[in-house]
């Protein structure tokens, strides 16, 4: 099937190439789809090109623009279920969670309609009658938009949303792993009224089909969500051409207890924020920094309840989290637990697959708990991207402080405690772009999303993620125009 979108044309890959792809909970083959190369996606950057330069779409009233989103958000509203299907059986996950995913794309796409019509631009005083300045917003161009597997589709339209509301045309390469929701939501562009060209899709391995979105010349802008190595990869070609950039990296996400939390919120959501989604969540509370006094009674608790989360597929209703997306990424996280005990954790919990005969073709690892890891041991400072929590112990305030701090990444972090006063402090002190206080993992479109230090650059979400994709553009009108005479003659 043609599964690449060009042109606003449904057309196979130029090569011919079809990548299997199967669903990471039980290995069965979900479909073959086109796998793209590079000359694909230099058609599809072609196609972006034409429709940015002589299509309508840049110079779309912005609220019309605006419409449109709200249109696609009440078409995905109307096929959640077929949306949600598919993103579980790309991502192994829970069927309840890809709803959640549906939900919040609704609510970002909703975001950005709203917000697209808010673009007003502004007046600049001169200080004088006899000239008028004003600031006006523009689309950046074409954007080069690649994703990651965790979030499929939440992770693009995060990007496409307010891509579309500035008035950009896009290339998506979505992973080569999860690329069903994508291939779904370019349908759904098209029959919210899209205009052919404005939104295209090429599907297919990163270095091959991704890599013309970060060197093209024709390429304006690219934003990227995924790992710290591909990141520098992406912003060292882009480079080049000067483009725009944003970047979402990893984080290495602290997790911070105070002995004077409510012990049973603390322990629930200190589980959560490393399990959910078997720990493939890139704000992952996966580095949880407790309180020395609290540390035994607190682990304890923890290895009894991580014992319990009951593994499964997408579709068992019984499963409490799945498995990771594949078997590569098992064998890293296998690797990281093993480097973590060479270097002298103590494995509390999991560190292996789990014995039951009914996950064995899924690509499942257990609930993970290293005690006593070190600062600046691997386990601290590499991102697992797995089910696993790693336990650090401090003193007190500054120690906390200095510890969650600790780390090249700068992406989110909790802080557990029932001082209000305390709680504000060190949030304010924590190095992070997000950090939940007596919480962790809520997200909310209408805030900023984005790393400190090496978890990249740019925003998303909010009004400075619409900001992102627009060019400030200063016009100066003369009111008085007449001969200067700088010069004499
Ligand atoms: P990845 O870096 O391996 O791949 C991400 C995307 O980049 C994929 O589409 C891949 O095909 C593409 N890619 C790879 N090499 C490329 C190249 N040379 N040129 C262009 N594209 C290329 O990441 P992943 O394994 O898919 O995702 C996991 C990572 O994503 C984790 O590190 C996680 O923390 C991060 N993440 C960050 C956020 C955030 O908001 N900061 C959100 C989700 C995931």
């Amino acid at each position: 099937m043609a599964d690449l979108y060009i042109g606003g044309e449904w057309v196979d890959a130029r090569a011919g190439g079809r990548r299997e792809i199967r669903c990471p909970a039980d290995g069965s083959l979900v479909a073959e789809v086109a796998e793209a190369t590079a000359e694909d996606t230099e058609a599809a950057i072609a196609a972006a090109r034409r429709a940015f330069d002589t299509g309508p779409w840049p110079a779309t009233p912005a609220a019309e623009r605006g419409n449109l989103l709200l249109r696609t958000a009440d078409l995905l509203d109307r096929d959640a279920e077929e949306f949600a299907r598919a993103e579980s059986l790309d991502t192994g996950k829970r069927l309840v969670e890809s709803r959640y995913d549906m939900s919040d794309i609704a609510a970002c796409l909703r975001y950005f309609g709203k917000l697209a019509g808010n673009e007003a631009g502004r007046v600049v005083d001169t200080g004088s009658a006899d000239s008028f300045s004003r600031i006006v917003h523009e689309p950046v161009g074409v954007c080069g938009l690649i994703t990651p597997w965790n979030y499929p589709l939440l992770q693009a339209v995060w990007k496409i949303a307010p891509a579309l509301a500035a008035g950009n045309t896009f290339v998506l390469k979505p992973s080569e792993l999860t690329p069903h929701t994508a291939i779904l939501f370019m349908r759904l562009l098209a029959e919210a009224g899209l205009p052919g060209g404005v939104a295209n899709l090429v599907l297919g391995a990163g270095p091959t089909a991704g890599a013309p979105l970060s060197k093209h010349p024709d390429v304006d802008l690219v934003s990227f969500t995924g790992g710290l190595a591909t990141g520098r990869v992406i912003a060292a070609n882009a480079a080049a051409t000067v483009k725009k950039v944003a970047l979402e990296l990893g984080g290495k996400n602290p997790n911070v207890v105070f002995a004077d939390a409510d012990f049973e919120t603390a322990v629930d959501y200190a589980l959560t924020a490393v399990f959910l989604h078997s720990g493939q969540v890139c704000s992952a509370g996966a580095r949880l920094i407790v309180q020395r006094e609290w540390h035994d009674e607190f682990v304890d608790e923890l290895v009894r309840r991580a014992e319990r989360i009951r593994l499964g597929g997408p579709f068992d209703e019984n499963a409490e989290t799945g498995p990771l997306i594949s078997a590569a990424h098992r064998e890293k996280v296998e690797r990281y637990v093993a480097t973590a005990i060479e270097e002298g954790a103590v494995l509390r919990t999991g560190g292996k697959r789990p014995d039951d005969p009914a996950l064995q073709d899924g690509f499942y690892y257990l609930p993970t708990i290293l005690d006593n890891v070190q600062q600046g041991s691997t386990a601290v400072v590499e991102e697992s991207f797995g089910p696993v929590l790693t336990v650090e112990t401090f003193t007190d305030e500054d120690d906390a402080v200095r510890i969650a701090n600790d780390t090249h990444y700068g992406l989110a972090g909790g802080v557990f405690t029932q001082d209000a006063a305390r709680a504000q402090r060190v949030a304010n002190r924590l190095r992070h772009g997000t950090v939940w206080i007596n919480d962790y993992h809520p997200y909310l479109p209408q805030a900023e999303w984005g790393g400190y230090k090496q978890s990249g650059f740019g925003r998303e979400l909010g009004p400075t993620g619409l900001a992102e994709y627009t060019e400030v553009k200063h016009i100066h009108q003369n009111l008085k125009p007449g001969p200067q005479h700088w010069f004499s003659g």
